[in-house]
């Protein structure tokens, strides 16, 4: 039995998979090398960033489109799940097999098949890494916008099939806005084609848009036609101290009279403060009850100007030590800070339950004040940073994993808190994606027709429920 935060706890399911009958197939479509089932083997392929164990049967790794097609005709056949894996650093339990049957690792499918600075687009294959891709084009006067913090292990096909945001979005937007083109594999085996490799293209339904935040649910991503930008020259970033978090939040609209869209803009509240401070004594003001970090990219002369005028209204709307990087060293060095959250917050408990519900930005404050009273009424320690600028907040309850109760309570904080954010004008995620840990609250953000229409889309692409069952619906 595999115990779980989110789930009940359930044995390892048994199904088709496991028939030796399927799994000599399995072989032969792939090599016996890239075939896995030895129980310690396969148990790394049975959990995501989420932390809860659920292993497969086996896990199987194709290099080609065509071994998927097999891998796929082979599970409607003898009708067992199918699970698609990227890097396995997802937040909501996508990539994890919780009805067993087989993982798509899809390590091996890691190529770059053309880079055309000309057209501004690049095709690769989904098993890439994020960080790989974005160096490979940036060599080329190109780069790929979205960056999620989790792009040194994360891959392109985890992106597309989570629609990842990151520090980037409140400029550029999360992924979907880069995807051109897909060929994908469906539940039945049959290889799919959307979009092209022209950021126009009217022609038919968006089966691009449908596939981007798909979660492995309706085929399997096997090239991606992506859109590129021409690299910036430079770019700046300003940090400014504030005595509240409200203050901090109220600011993130002011710079639009201005004239300025920040490509990024974070906020850091007082706990995440006080633990980066124990853990890593980056001589943070004492009085900084929160953190404003924002950046600007552009020419050399726009990113000076509008630097400038940052630090002025920063400091015009109660902001303090405010500091500007003088150079890329120095950039780095105030990035830290928000790099340093995560892992310092564990001082507050063993377990962290990290949201990331989106509002309109305007509403940030307002969202905040009240997750803080949230935290406060069922007694769970709550501490908030995040992508402020495009009004999706990371809401940390932290408790004890060993603790039934405090996850009980933390449990109804994350319920009253995504009806908060729906009653903001919000929703549930804004880049996490549902998984299985959020499927029991969709119908939060969803309304029954239009979670209809969903399921109807489902059984479309996968009339035998086979591609990762369990998610997004329950
Ligand atoms: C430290 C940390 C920081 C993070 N920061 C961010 C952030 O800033 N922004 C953000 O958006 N997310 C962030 N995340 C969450 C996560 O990294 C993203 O959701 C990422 O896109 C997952 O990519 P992956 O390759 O690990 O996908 P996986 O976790 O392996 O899979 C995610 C989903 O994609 C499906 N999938 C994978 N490959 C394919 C394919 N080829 N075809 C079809 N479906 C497929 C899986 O079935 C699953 O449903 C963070 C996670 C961590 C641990």
């Amino acid at each position: 039995m595999y115990s779980s935060i989110h789930f009940n706890a359930k044995p390892r399911a048994i199904t088709n998979a496991s028939n030796p009958e399927v799994l000599e197939k399995l072989r032969q479509i792939v090599g016996a090398e890239n075939v896995l089932v030895d129980p310690d083997k396969v148990e790394p392929y049975g959990g995501d960033a989420v932390k809860e164990k659920f292993p497969p049967e086996a896990v199987v790794f194709p290099e080609s489109t065509a071994q998927m097609v097999e891998i796929m005709k082979l599970a409607n056949e003898y009708v067992f799940p199918v699970t698609a894996r990227g890097g396995g650093v997802g937040y909501t339990g996508g990539a994890v097999p919780i009805d067993g049957g087989i993982v798509i690792g899809t390590d091996r499918m890691n190529k770059i098949v053309q880079i055309n600075a000309d057209d501004l687009y690049v095709v690769c294959q989904p098993g890439i890494r994020t960080f790989d891709l974005q160096q490979a084009v940036e060599k080329h006067g190109v780069f790929f916008p979205p960056d999620p913090a989790s792009y040194k292990d994360s891959y392109i096909g985890g992106n597309i099939a989570e629609n990842a945001g990151g520090m980037r979005t409140p400029k550029y937007g999360n992924t979907k806005r880069y995807v051109l083109g897909l060929e994908v594999v469906t539940a039945t085996g049959e290889i799919i084609r959307t979009g092209g490799k022209t950021e126009k293209n009217v022609v038919g339904f968006d089966l691009t848009g449908l596939m981007c935040g798909s979660e492995g649910m309706l085929g399997i991503i096997t090239e991606a036609t992506l859109k590129l930008l021409p690299l910036t020259e430079t770019t700046s970033t300003v940090r400014a101290s504030f005595k509240t978090m409200e203050e901090a939040c109220k600011v993130l609209t002011k710079f639009t009279p201005a004239g300025i869209l920040p490509m990024a803009m974070e906020v850091i509240d007082k706990h995440c403060i006080e633990a980066i401070e124990q853990n890593y004594a980056f001589g943070l003001s004492k009085d900084a009850k929160a953190i404003l970090l924002i950046a600007v990219d552009g020419s050399n002369e726009e990113v000076a100007k509008n630097a400038e005028t940052i630090e002025r209204i920063l400091g015009e709307n109660g902001g303090f030590d405010i500091l500007r990087a003088k150079s890329k060293e120095d950039e780095d060095k105030l990035w830290d800070v928000r790099r340093a959250i995560s892992p310092s917050l564990m001082k507050f408990g063993t377990l962290k339950i990290n949201e990331d519900v989106v509002v309109p930005r305007s509403k940030v404050p307002e969202l905040v004040a009240k997750v803080e009273q949230i935290g406060k009424k069922y007694n769970i320690f709550v501490a908030n940073f995040g992508h402020a600028g495009d009004g999706n907040i990371h809401v940390n309850f932290m408790c004890n994993r060993e603790d039934a109760d405090s996850i009980a309570r933390a449990r109804l904080c994350v319920s009253e808190t995504f009806q908060l954010s729906v009653a903001l004008g919000g929703t549930i995620s804004g880049e996490h994606g549902i998984g299985y840990v959020k499927a029991p609250y969709m119908d939060y953000a969803i309304d029954k027709p239009t979670l209809e229409i969903m399921k109807g889309i489902k059984k479309v692409f996968d009339p035998n429920g086979i591609l990762n069952p369990g998610k997004m619906f329950v």
